[in-house]
């Protein structure tokens, strides 16, 4: 079936810059495409999007999003079957999220067919930048930030909205040590870690610097209010195995709601696989890895897929995880790969045709 979009303004590129772009070794997120969408916010209302040349953007030096942070994001990927069709994967939640993180950061909702129209006119524009090497897919970037101007701390009066992409590899490369944080927090009862806001992001950068320079790749935060409970690392949600049961933490004011996280608890459940959303106390993780317990710990997250920790860091002791043949993460990590790629049945219409 045809999906029917709205009428997008197009301006093309002069030239391609697709030539120059070793598609076999991508990084992650750092070559973008020809284009991208536009649209602003202005004297009250979204106007109708419109695609350009990928370009710089010129603003205001008292733009609020300078002074008072006001950004949102989402991260989405697109993927290329063995056919050349195009596949996202359960668009509607990344845009339903994004409205969910405007609300709480008081920027103005972005209508839904904008968004989706939006990306989807993009989408077929840069389909050829969508690379096929295995575990490779065309990074989604869209964001809202304060573009109006005025140094009074209030909401801006205007707003811009724009999606870019990047053709990008593996988010991690090589294996995965994290480090269980306990003086820094990332989000508070009542504040904004449930928003993908950019500050968010901004103040995980100074602790998990500490963590890489003694050797850890990531921070798994703790709750703020007792650092006894884990909750999500830097872009990921995490998930523990304790002998045969799959335990993740709830989602609240202060976690991501992430949509791998949703997705793997579904597949897990239909795979057979006990699931437990609870809350995971850290001594109970450190206990689980001295007695043999703890079988596998991983990150599931759009950018990492889903990410096997292979060792975690508490307290200046480090703890090994098994090395296990059969994991959980590969297991489910195929299966939901195989959806998103549609090399498998999609029993749950979470994939969505462009
Ligand atoms: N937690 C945080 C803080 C994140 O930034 C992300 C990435 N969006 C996730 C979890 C995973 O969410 P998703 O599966 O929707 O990408």
């Amino acid at each position: 079936m045809e999906t029917k979009t709205m009428n997008i303004k197009v301006e093309k590129a002069k030239t391609s810059k697709i030539d120059q772009v070793d598609f076999e070794n991508l990084s992650f997120g750092t070559v973008f495409t020809d284009h991208m969408l536009i649209c602003r916010y202005k004297k009250g209302s979204w106007k109708v999007p419109e695609i350009i040349p990928y370009q710089p953007l010129t603003l205001d030096p008292s733009a609020k999003i300078f002074h008072y942070g006001q950004s949102i994001f989402e991260g989405m990927k697109a993927y290329k079957d063995d056919n050349d069709d195009v596949w996202l994967f359960r668009p509607l939640d990344n845009c339903r999220r994004l409205n969910i993180s405007a609300k709480r950061m008081a920027i103005p909702e972005l209508p839904e067919e904008y968004f989706m129209d939006g990306l989807i006119a993009l989408l077929k524009l840069e389909k050829d930048w969508i690379p096929k090497t295995p575990g490779s897919s065309l990074y989604i970037r869209p964001f809202i930030f304060a573009s109006g101007t005025g140094f009074h701390a209030s909401p801006a009066d205007e707003y811009t909205f724009i999606i870019a992409f990047a053709p990008s590899g593996a988010y991690f490369s090589g294996k995965v040590k994290v480090l269980i944080e306990e003086k820094y927090s990332r989000s508070a009862n009542g504040g904004v870690g449930f928003a993908k806001a950019g500050g968010n992001y901004a103040g995980q950068f100074y602790p998990t610097q500490l963590a890489i320079e003694k050797g850890y790749n990531q921070v798994i935060w703790t709750d703020d209010n007792t650092h006894e409970f884990i909750e999500e690392a830097g872009a990921m949600n995490i998930f523990v195995r304790i002998n045969d049961t799959l335990i993740t933490a709830p989602t609240s004011d202060r976690i991501l709601d992430g949509i791998t996280r949703k997705s793997i608890l579904d597949i897990a459940k239909d795979e057979g696989i006990t699931v437990e959303v609870r809350k995971i106390t850290v001594s109970e993780i450190v206990e689980a890895a001295k007695d043999g317990s703890l079988k596998e710990m991983f990150g599931a997250g759009t950018a990492a897929v889903i990410s096997p920790i292979a060792a975690f860091g508490f307290r200046d002791v480090d703890y090994d995880l098994p090395q296990l043949s059969h994991s959980y993460a590969s297991l489910l990590k195929k299966r939901i790969t195989d959806i998103q790629y549609n090399r498998a049945e999609d029993k749950f219409g979470w994939r969505f045709k462009v």
